[in-house]
């Protein structure tokens, strides 16, 4: 089959790829439609180290599900850690934290960047038929946006700032607002900003946001910068959400956490049985996020895409 491996720091298409064959417990997904996001190109720099088939966010239909044929048919997302079950996280009911975790696309498994991908029955979540391919594959990030209200407590008097004005920057502000917050996202393109005000959410510019001021700051800048530019604006007490992958070390100055007593908060993956439902109940439409399709073959092209500044979601059609 056909599918895009990481392959010297590059995403490489590859037409002769062995068919995945669905293990015990696994279900045989024919992928429709995937989404490329910083994570993807944090991995081909070298982030986790991954070689193989790219690709997390996706929205496919089951073809073969040989444990539990009641899967045939069914429109699906993904759940992308593929947990063991067994080891002490798993057993504490916190699979996204497995200690031998394998992760789609980034961790020690193939990923959906192609046209056929094997999963865990256990990790799908059926899409109702009101969302269309578009909206469904914005689940996995559209979840990681709602992780942080998960993790955080958000007050609709709350002053909060996004920093980074990408799909997570937008995704994390827009659920922040249906939940009653008024955040202001700092939006570097005007492709950006547009779209935050056709969604009624407020923004400022780059590097505009008042220093020392925000009750929450949630960083989703995708760049290694962020965190600094998050601990400017954070006030003393404050509370800094961290969502980028970045594939570097950043130099923190600890003495600003220390002295301002700031709570900083790494944030992953979220639940993606709700962000489904917020889909389908039309809480969140993401699909004006859609910054461009390719097919899959068009994979280096539509990365060249992804990569270019103020690029919002790039989506291969498999
Ligand atoms: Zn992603
Ligand atoms: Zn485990």
């Amino acid at each position: 089959m056909i599918g895009v491996r990481a392959q010297g720091g590059a995403p490489v298409l590859d037409r002769s790829l062995p068919d995945p064959r669905p293990s015990s417990g696994q279900v045989l997904v024919r992928v429709r439609l995937a989404g490329i996001c910083g994570t993807d190109r944090a991995v081909l720099q070298g982030y986790g180290g991954f070689s193989g088939v790219l690709g997390h966010e996706f929205t496919g239909e089951v073809i073969e599900a040989p444990g539990d044929a009641g899967w045939v048919g069914t429109r699906v997302v993904g759940r992308i850690t593929l947990a063991c079950g067994t080891c002490d996280p798993c057993r504490r009911g916190r699979p996204g934290h497995c200690e031998n975790r394998r992760v789609l696309g980034i961790r020690g498994v193939d990923g959906v960047f192609a046209e056929r991908v094997s999963i865990p029955a256990a990790n799908l979540v059926a899409v109702p038929p009101s969302v269309p391919d578009e909206a469904a594959v914005f689940a996995e990030p559209l979840a990681a946006a709602m992780r942080i209200c998960e993790q955080v407590a958000f007050d609709r008097t709350d002053r909060i700032l996004v920093i980074g004005a990408g799909t997570l920057g937008q995704l994390s502000a827009r659920v922040l607002a249906a939940l009653g917050c008024r955040p202001v996202v700092a939006a570097r393109h005007l492709g950006q900003q547009r779209r935050l005000e056709a969604a009624g959410i407020s923004w400022i510019g780059e590097g505009e946001a008042a220093v020392r001021s925000y009750d929450r700051v949630v960083e989703a800048t995708g760049s290694p910068g962020g965190f600094a530019e998050a601990l400017r604006r954070v006030r003393p007490e404050g509370v800094v959400v961290l969502n980028s992958s970045v594939n570097e070390p950043v130099p923190v100055d600890l003495s600003a956490l220390v002295v301002d007593e700031i709570t900083v908060v790494g944030s992953r993956c979220g639940p993606m049985t709700a962000a489904v439902e917020w889909l389908a109940r039309g809480k969140i439409d993401p699909t004006d996020l859609i910054e461009a399709r390719f097919p899959l073959t068009e994979a280096p092209a539509a990365f060249e895409r992804a990569a270019a500044p103020g690029a919002m979601k790039v989506l291969l059609t498999c």
